[in-house]
């Protein structure tokens, strides 16, 4: 059968031009097919991953991402971030995801997260058939900069944080998933993801030095790895980027 070449017009609106290959390039691509394809293969081979297109419409009308493009077409893109009330049963992204999985040069995101009190692992070693295990087995969020992971077909929840500034990404994640309401700090290990528990001075004692076993009288455990942490100098530094945050998130 012989198919005809069609064109499709595809603009990205928000945010969503940070991913288009053509930095500075207008938010409207036009592109020539000479066989049918999903409307996700076609925005993913602009550069945008899945997991940040939050609605599709073609020819005015919203699509998921399996429409079969077939015949000339004009698609608009939009990002998790820009409202869209009457459209809503349409929108293609979830939000308040809780758990996330990051990977390996997301490390001070994955603190940050961890100190507001949310669970996000990073498995070692992280490579990408790791991560993407990970995500699905736990039903997690992914955290990548890494555009291609991103667009693997598995992937149903996932963030590219756009600063390359650890305290700015934490921001964006927070707002990209609707988080602020959750935030809970101090309640997460940060070496290890754990939750940690209220423990009895005595039951820490032994392992305490014997300045903290002077000074201080509340301690937290994590359940998993068993740091031990107080309100000791390093916490002042920990409340700091707290407040930091809650400024920033205007909380
Ligand atoms: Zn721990």
């Amino acid at each position: 059968m012989i198919s005809h070449p069609f064109t499709v017009t595809l603009t990205f609106f928000g945010d969503l031009v940070f991913f288009l290959k053509c930095r500075g390039a207008a938010p409207t691509i036009q592109r020539v097919l000479k066989e049918k394809a999903s409307v996700k293969d076609v925005i993913e081979a602009c550069g945008v991953p899945h997991p940040e297109v939050d609605l599709v419409m073609i020819d005015g009308t919203p699509v998921n991402f399996s429409r079969v493009l077939q015949g000339n077409s004009v698609i608009e893109v939009y990002p998790v971030d820009v409202t869209h009330t009457s459209l809503k049963g349409h929108l293609l992204q979830q939000r308040h995801i809780t758990k996330f999985v990051a990977d390996g040069h997301l490390g001070k995101l994955t603190r940050n997260l961890r100190l507001l009190g949310f669970d996000v692992v990073s498995p070692a070693p992280a490579d990408d058939w790791r991560l993407l295990e990970v995500m699905q087995d736990e039903n997690r969020g992914l955290l990548t900069r890494d555009r291609r992971l991103l667009m693997h077909a598995v992937v149903r929840d996932g963030f590219y944080p756009r600063s390359q500034y650890p305290d700015e990404q934490t921001v964006e994640v927070i707002c990209r998933f609707q988080l602020s309401n959750l935030i809970s700090p101090f309640w997460r290990c940060l070496r290890c993801n754990g939750s940690l528990q209220e423990v009895e001075k005595g039951d820490v004692m032994k392992d305490l030095e014997p300045l903290t076993r002077i000074y201080y009288e509340r301690f937290r455990r994590c359940k998993d790895c068993g740091k031990i942490y107080w309100r000791g100098s390093h916490f002042d530094k920990l409340r700091a980027r707290v407040e930091g945050f809650f400024s920033k998130l205007a909380i």
